[in-house]
Parts: C-alpha cells; structure tokens; sequence
C-alpha cells in the first residue's frame, strides 16, 4: 500500500502562493511504502506542512512529491534520558503537548505550533531569545530514508552532522528525529507598545525576556508593539522603555487577538506562551507572503536604521515586520551559522508583483550586514552570493554529493543554489 496518489498540480503551499508541478503527489502510510517509493523514483521531494513560501519543496514536473502526513505518528518520550523520538512529518503543537504531559519541555518554539518538525529544522526555523538558538539546535539525531530506499542514522558525534539537520532537503526523507528535553517550566507574556527607534538599547530589550519580538509596519520610525515572555523560573527583568498593552493584541494591526496565546502575565505551560499563535487556531487568513533575514546581532541597530531610511517603501506592501534575536548554532547552512542572530522578519500583502520588487530594495539596504535569507521564504539574492555568506557552504555541497550522488533529492532549487547541471 503506497497510499494515495494525487494529480500534480493541484497540491498548493499553506499560503497558497506557490502551486508544486510535480508529475505525482503521494502521501505513503507506511515507512516500507515510503521506501519502496523513493527507491523506484528519479526525483523526489519532501512535503511537511507546507508553510514555505518558496519553491523549496517543490520537485519539478518530472518528479514526485512525498506528503509525510499520513506516516505513522510517534513520538516516544524517554523521560531520564530527557530525550524524544519524534517522525519528522509531527506538528510542533503535537509534539508540545506529548512531551509536557511527561513533565519536560523544548527549549523554544516558532511563532506558530503548526509547523513539521522536520520541515521546520531542514530550513532553519528559530523563535526567539539572546540565548535560543534555532529550533534545530535541539535535534540529537536524524533518521533518513536516502535514495536507495534505505535508512540511514546521523547522530551528532558523526562528522557529517553539520550538514544533516537544516539539509533543505536535500539529503533524503526524515523519517525521524531525536531531540533535546529539559524541565517543563511556565512562561509569562507581556506586550508593550509603542517603543521609539530612537535611543534603542537593542540589546537590553533583547534581554528583557527569555523570548523577546518587536513589532512595526514601518509607517512611522519606532515599533508598535514589544512582546516580552519570561520564565517564571528565572529572575525578572524591568521594562521601562515602553507601556504595557490595555488590551490583547494581535501582531498584525487590525486582526483579532483572540487567535494569540494569553498575555498581561498571566503564567501558563511553556507550549502556551512561546508561539504567539494559539495551536487550535489558523494564525491568519494567509493572505501573505513573508521573507526574513538573519544579520550578525551586532549590527541589528544599524540595520534598523537602514530599513527606516527606506521606511515608506517598505511600509507600503507591509503587514509586519518582526525583530527576534537568535543564538549563533553549529548547522552549517544554518542562516545563524556560527553567529548571534538579529532576525528581521516582514510578512508581507500576498501581491508577488507588489512585493518583488521591495525585497529587493530590501536585500539592497542590508546588504552591508551581510543577511541570510530564511530558507523557506522569499528572497532575492542570487545563489553565488548566498555561497558566500555560509563558511561551510562547500562541506555541505560536498555531502549532498556524498550522501544523494544520483540527484534524486535535488530540485530546481538547490541545484541553483549548489551550481549543480541540470541533468543531476
Ligand atoms: C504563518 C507562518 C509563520 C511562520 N513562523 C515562523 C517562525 O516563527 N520562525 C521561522 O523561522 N519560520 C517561520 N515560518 C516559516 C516556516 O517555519 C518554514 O517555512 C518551515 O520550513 C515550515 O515547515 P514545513 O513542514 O511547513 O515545511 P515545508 O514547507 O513543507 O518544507 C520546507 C522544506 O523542508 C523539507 N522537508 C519537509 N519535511 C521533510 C522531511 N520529512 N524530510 C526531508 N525534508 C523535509 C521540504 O522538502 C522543503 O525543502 C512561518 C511560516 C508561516 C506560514
């Protein structure tokens, strides 16, 4: 049993701006299927949850894209090891709730609990926080369906680890992924508003919170909103550079609140507070596109700057805009590769034309910071200067070599991005 086949061309990423052109649309339901699927197909590609807004996903017209929603679901919690086995096509809001029912928690979470959790760490998802690092950081160990058909381990003590988590990918199908647990603990939300540019103390608002995100639209200089979550284990830290909120907020002005997870420091499971976006909910009606860039943290306040200079060109197809910060990891296509992270993130009105044209202008302003895109959304900077930007960029060209010598695992996408011919 393989599962269902679908016609091509019908299957749309979450925000529907981006239709997959694969040949055939397959959602196997076990791992043999799975196997066997891979092993007798040319070109394959992955599907989590589809919240990318790009073409990263998408295998191209002669090849096959695999849904890994109907897989088998585990998520096996070893409480004294404080570890969790999890298959990779599980949404974070699952797997948050499984490990708090035995006591423990992750280290931090996106802005929404949707998310795969394969998916999320193959494009080098983050939330939040000075000392977080992105969610990735948390993964032990990764099982992977390769080309052949077979299973393969990388476990963090392999040299070809740094390659294997935020892979794009491009190495094979996660079936699953062990990752890091400590100690449930209870955070608390507090949004303030009205913060002005002028005079930030970047990094002491930074470090209010144990996860800390400034919101703007950029129609005036300064951020509309500060949401602040803290540790109810760890010592609080004043906030006297803004108002607190008189009512809850959504980061989008306008939106309904009640679609966000509890503020006015009211504490509550850690899962409950670190997204904003409650699990049982859609976060928003998707009519978006988003792009985001990860900038050496130093430079967040010049950086800032220059998107004020550019102010009203961005403000005018702007929904929001979010500043995080996120702690330099070890992956090595990590967009916070081996640096602190400043992220500066834009969600965007879901008008490609519209909107093309000012990321551009936007990567032209931050050029000087040296940005990361986000791999899962949109950019424009071309693929030789990316390979610039990443210092282990030619390990990991050389292991997708290593590992999928065939192509199978290689779309348009990242053979643009490794300067691969086509015919791999
Ligand atoms: C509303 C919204 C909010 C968001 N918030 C955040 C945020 O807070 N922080 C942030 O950093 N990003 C955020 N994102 C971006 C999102 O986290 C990434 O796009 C992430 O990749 C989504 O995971 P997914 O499973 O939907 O990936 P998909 O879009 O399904 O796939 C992304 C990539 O992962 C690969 N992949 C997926 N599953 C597997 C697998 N099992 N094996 C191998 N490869 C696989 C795909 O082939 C593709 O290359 C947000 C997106 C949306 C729509």
């Amino acid at each position: 049993m393989t599962g269902t086949a679908e016609t091509a061309g019908t299957v749309s990423n979450w925000a529907r701006t981006i239709t997959y052109t694969a040949r055939e649309f397959h959602r196997p339901r076990t791992l043999s299927a799975l196997a066997a699927l891979v092993g007798a197909s040319e070109r394959v590609r992955v599907l989590g949850s589809g919240h990318s807004f790009n073409r990263i996903a998408d295998p191209g017209p002669d090849g096959v894209l695999v849904s890994t929603a109907d897989l088998p679901r585990v998520i096996d919690v070893d409480t004294a090891a404080r570890t969790v086995r999890v298959s990779g096509g599980v949404r974070y809001a699952d797997l948050a709730e499984t490990v708090h029912a035995h006591g423990l928690a992750l280290a931090n979470m996106a802005s929404l609990p949707h998310i795969s959790v394969a998916g999320s760490v193959a494009t080098g998802t983050h939330g939040s926080g000075v000392g977080n690092g992105p969610l990735a950081s948390a993964v032990r160990e990764v099982e992977m369906v390769v080309a052949s058909g077979d299973t393969g381990i990388i476990g963090r003590d392999d040299p070809r680890f740094g390659g294997a988590v935020t892979s794009l990918g491009a190495l094979g199908v996660v079936t699953a992924l062990t990752l890091d647990l400590e100690a449930a603990y209870e955070v608390e939300q507090r949004v303030y508003t009205e913060l002005p540019l002028e005079g930030l103390d970047f990094a002491a608002v930074a470090a209010a919170g144990y996860s800390v995100s400034l919101f703007t639209d950029w129609r005036k200089p300064g951020f509309r909103q500060v949401w602040v979550k803290r540790r109810t284990d760890r010592p609080a830290v004043d906030f006297p550079w803004a108002a607190p909120a008189e009512v809850p907020l959504h980061p989008v002005p306008g939106m309904p609140a009640g679609n966000c997870t509890e503020q006015f420091g009211v504490p509550g499971p850690w899962h409950e507070r670190l997204p904003h976006f409650r699990a049982e909910f859609t976060p928003s009606s998707g009519e978006e596109i988003q792009s985001e860039y990860l900038l050496p943290r130093s430079a967040a306040l010049d950086a800032l700057y220059a998107i004020d200079g550019i102010r009203s060109t961005v403000a005018g197809v702007l929904q929001t805009c979010e500043v995080r910060t996120v702690a330099a990891d070890a992956q090595w296509l990590s967009p916070a590769h081996d640096r602190d992270s400043v992220a500066l993130h834009f969600t965007w009105v879901r008008d490609e034309a519209a909107v093309l044209p000012v990321v551009r202008r936007l990567e032209e302003a931050l050029e000087p910071f040296d940005p990361r895109p986000h791999w899962g959304k949109v950019f424009q900077t071309p693929s030789a200067v990316l390979r610039g930007r990443y210092a282990r960029f030619d390990d990991f060209a050389s292991l997708v070599r290593q590992v999928d010598p065939s192509g199978t695992f290689a779309n348009a996408f990242v053979r643009d991005l490794l300067g691969l011919p086509e015919d791999r």
